[in-house]
């Protein structure tokens, strides 16, 4: 038996900044509370119904889409430094050269020996047994190259709003 009450309530809700720029989904019930807090407002779109929520004694009203009222975190994202733990995320915790998840390293793609920098576009997430088998060689001369270029991380936010518009597309064309 499906409770109707509970599929709306794992519904989520794109939220807009200020800026009206999407920058996450929320669950049902923090959308709740952050319209009923005036954190947020109801932002609607032509297509957008949003759902109904009775109780015996309420009926509120949910958009598929709110914004902000307060500022939101888009202006302070700085991007990260480049460690072993961000560099790891980046890359999913997976070797660029063999896709192992163990004995995760960093490796420099551009040797720092050779004038590679300890930058974004030139640190890959690297097993131990990849990273020593490179050792001080250029990619070209190991015959390793990362499996996707290096690059610093996107702007949360940007990379949320790609997607969001990228599917809104998907679903107009459907
Ligand atoms: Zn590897």
């Amino acid at each position: 038996m499906t409770n109707p009450f509970r599929q709306v309530l794992e519904q989520s809700v794109v939220v807009f900044s200020q800026n009206y720029l999407p920058v996450c989904r929320v669950n049902i019930k923090r959308a709740i509370v952050l319209l009923v807090t005036e954190k947020a407002e109801p932002l609607d779109f032509t297509d957008s119904s949003g759902w109904q929520i009775r109780s015996p004694s309420i009926v509120l009203q949910v958009p598929k889409h709110i914004r902000l009222k307060i500022a939101s975190s888009e202006r302070t994202w700085k991007i990260p430094p480049v460690n072993r733990r961000e560099v790891l995320r980046r890359d999913r915790h997976a070797c660029q050269y063999c896709g192992s998840s163990k004995h995760l390293t960093l490796d420099h793609v551009i040797p720092r020996s050779r004038g590679g920098q300890h930058k974004w576009d030139n640190v890959v997430t690297a097993c131990e047994r990849c990273n020593s088998k490179k050792g001080d060689k250029m990619p070209h001369e190991a015959g390793m190259h990362p499996r996707t270029k290096p690059k610093a991380p996107m702007h949360p936010t940007i990379a949320f709003a790609e997607q969001f518009w990228m599917d809104k597309q998907a679903t107009s064309l459907e």
